[in-house]
């Protein structure tokens, strides 16, 4: 199974991962980072095909994907 990391610190809460994500897998969640962005969290992981479409869109490098 494919596995995501949301390096936190990086993230700006875009949502850019959320939007574009085809399984549904993320959502921006509550916890905030130092910057002050609430996170980018991985709501349903079991759903994640690896194809990471979510690493090339955030602006930000904040995700990494794990196959
Ligand atoms: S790798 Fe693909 S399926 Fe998994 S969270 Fe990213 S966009 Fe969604
Ligand atoms: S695309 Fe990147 S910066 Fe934007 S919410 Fe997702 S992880 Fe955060």
């Amino acid at each position: 199974m494919a596995k995501i990391i949301v390096i936190a610190e990086r993230c700006k809460s875009c949502g850019y991962c959320v939007k574009f994500c085809p399984k549904e897998v993320l959502a921006i969640g509550s916890a905030v980072n130092s910057k002050g962005y609430e996170i980018a969290e991985a709501v349903h992981p079991e759903k994640c095909n690896g194809c990471a479409i979510c690493g090339r869109m955030c602006p930000d490098g904040a995700i990494d994907v794990y196959r």
